[in-house]
């Protein structure tokens, strides 16, 4: 036997050493980390790369990014894409996309879910491209 509860917790988070990656999502600037010992470039970034190093520095990307796979339902579009000039890959909602668009802007400014938390969105709309 179960019994239904819901719990609510409000806190904040500090960006703490993803600052500069929160500040570039707030202005739609896609900034990532670049290892400085393998050179390998994550977006969205990481702390302690694959090759178990912590020193980085902080990359601006142009925000585009080639849808890898897409998946489409009742609750949107989402894709699994990879940032022009990462070596990561990451997940994001599609805006305005139709099929088979398969490249996109990250959509400025921060978009927030339904749940009031930011997500990444990628978008065809020019104006978007336009700020870069
Ligand atoms: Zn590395």
């Amino acid at each position: 036997m179960t019994i239904d509860y819901q719990l609510t917790l409000e806190y904040t988070l500090q960006s703490g050493w993803l600052e500069p990656f929160v500040r570039g999502l707030q202005q739609g600037i896609a900034t990532a980390r670049r290892c400085t010992s393998c050179e390998k470039t994550s977006y969205p970034p990481i702390r302690v790369c694959k090759c178990n190093h912590t020193g980085g520095e902080w990359v601006r990307l142009s925000g585009e990014a080639h849808i890898v796979h897409r998946c489409d339902g009742s609750e949107g579009s989402f894709a699994l894409v990879q940032f022009i000039g990462a070596d990561t890959r990451t997940v994001v909602r599609l805006e305005n996309m139709p099929e088979p668009d398969a490249i996109g802007y990250l959509k400025s400014p921060l978009t927030k879910n339904a749940n009031d938390k930011p997500v990444l969105v990628l978008t065809t709309d020019q104006q978007d491209k336009a700020r870069r």
